[in-house]
């Protein structure tokens, strides 16, 4: 006998329950509508709070569940709905997730909760970090904040690129460079209330997308920000620490002698971080692969030429054994991989980077072959396929692109800097 298992236990049925009800009744119905508004869909969060899905504890006990599978589920659910409104939804937790993984007691204590808001008042987060020459090359970050010590404030300028809810989110969490020569090791987290906004932040240029139009893309202006000292995430001790340890390392790596070990470890607790995360962005392609899969089954059923079900087509029907099989294969490596990281069981093979890979991929593929099994249908607005495969691109570009979860993927089984 084996106590192995991949049965839901209770609580986890009940929340995949609810939250297919929610995306059911809530979501689904108004998707499209969004996704032509190309607005961030304010009364369905509303709602979302309302009914206990957007709140900080809704997600802390989510993130509580030893197995780790409740998070994918969460996403799989919501991103089922609709991808757009879904970020919109979640897009928060990457502003609290900066929070959590750089900040102390004290301050998760005092951001977190003002990143959701209340029931009456929601908020938003956002995490920028990304900027128009820094992408999948996060080192090569511009902006930089400098202490001002006479004042212990920090002053941060530059331009971030791309962040989801930038601008119309009430916190930002934004990394800057605080020693540029050391690149990614002389990076630090700030967190910025709503009180800046127009003093010192702003949004830029609000983006036009190909998909997930009604989640808020945009720049975030950061322009002489000045900051008070305690909006450094883990505070200056530690971050003083952590430069003087990064330009030992730097100058040793200059006299050609070997790295520590203790800087190296540094560096790979940031990727493992990252890692992490990368199985709940996994579980959001796989909701809308789902999907389109479910929703091309039931089309190749009903509609019928040269009198007969498509579905009795062997080139119809293979398609959709092949998407059912790549949408299933995805959710078990997201569920290993999600495991795996609440577990604290080492990735040495990027299973987080294999899961996020394998089910962006498939939703692009599984999106595609629904519009062709659809056929014209499946090409106009009138059915929601066509938004799916619009949607679901974007989950081999953000969060890490398809090629560089390859780099992570290929350098963890080879040991090779594979570049
Ligand atoms: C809708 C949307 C929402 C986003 N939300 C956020 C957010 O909230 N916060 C945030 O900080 N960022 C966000 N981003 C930014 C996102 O993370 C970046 O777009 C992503 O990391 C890729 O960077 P890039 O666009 O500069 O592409 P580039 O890095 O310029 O890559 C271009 C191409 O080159 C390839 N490439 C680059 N380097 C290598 C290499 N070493 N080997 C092989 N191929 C390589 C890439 O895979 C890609 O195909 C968002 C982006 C989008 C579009």
């Amino acid at each position: 006998m084996t106590d192995f298992s991949l049965a839901l236990d209770e609580d986890q049925t009940t929340l995949q329950k609810w939250l297919h009800e929610f995306a059911t009744d809530v979501i689904r119905p108004v998707a499209s509508e969004w996704d032509e508004r190309e607005e961030t869909p304010w009364p369905v969060i509303q709602e979302a709070a309302k009914a206990g899905i957007y709140s900080l504890d809704f997600f802390a006990n989510v993130w509580a569940d030893d197995s780790g599978i409740s998070l994918p589920i969460t996403m799989e659910e919501l991103f089922w709905g609709d991808a757009g409104i879904g970020l919109s939804i979640v897009g928060t937790t990457l502003g609290v997730a900066g929070i959590l993984s750089a900040g102390t007691a004290d301050q998760i204590g005092q951001w977190v909760p003002q990143c959701f808001g209340t029931e009456d008042d929601v908020k938003l987060a956002a995490l920028a970090v990304s900027e128009p020459n820094a992408g999948s090359d996060v080192s090569s970050m511009k902006t930089t904040a400098v202490y001002d010590e006479a004042k212990d404030e920090w002053v941060l300028n530059g331009v971030k690129t791309w962040i989801t809810n930038g601008g119309i989110a009430d916190v930002h969490v934004v990394v800057a460079a605080v020693a540029p020569e050391l690149k990614a090791r002389g990076q630090a987290s700030f967190v910025v209330g709503p009180e800046f906004k127009g003093k010192g932040l702003s949004q830029g240029q609000k983006f036009k997308k190909h998909g997930i139009r009604a989640s808020h893309t945009s720049e975030v202006v950061l322009d002489n920000l000045r900051l008070p000292g305690s909006a450094l995430l883990g505070g200056k001790e530690k971050l003083d620490e952590r430069i003087a340890r990064a330009r030992e390392r730097a100058e040793a790596l200059a006299r050609g002698e070997q790295v520590q070990s203790s800087a190296k470890r540094g560096g790979q607790a940031a990727m493992a971080t990252f890692e992490k995360s990368r199985p709940a962005v996994g579980a959001q392609a796989v909701g809308i692969a789902r999907a389109a899969y479910e929703y091309a089954l039931d089309y190749a059923k009903t509609r019928e030429q040269f009198g007969r079900p498509i579905v009795q087509n062997q080139g119809i029907a293979f398609m959709l054994a092949d998407m059912k099989t790549r949408v299933d294969a995805s959710r078990l490596l997201v569920w290993r991989a999600a495991w795996m990281g609440k577990n604290d069981i080492p990735f040495t093979a990027g299973e987080g980077s294999m899961s996020k890979l394998y089910a962006g991929e498939t939703a692009v593929d599984v999106t595609e072959k629904a519009i062709q099994i659809l056929g014209g249908n499946g090409y106009t607005r009138e059915y929601p396929v066509e938004r799916w495969h619009r949607d679901a691109k974007i989950y081999t570009i953000f969060e890490g692109t398809s090629e560089i979860q390859r780099l992570i993927i290929s350098r963890a089984i080879s040991g090779h800097q594979i570049a």
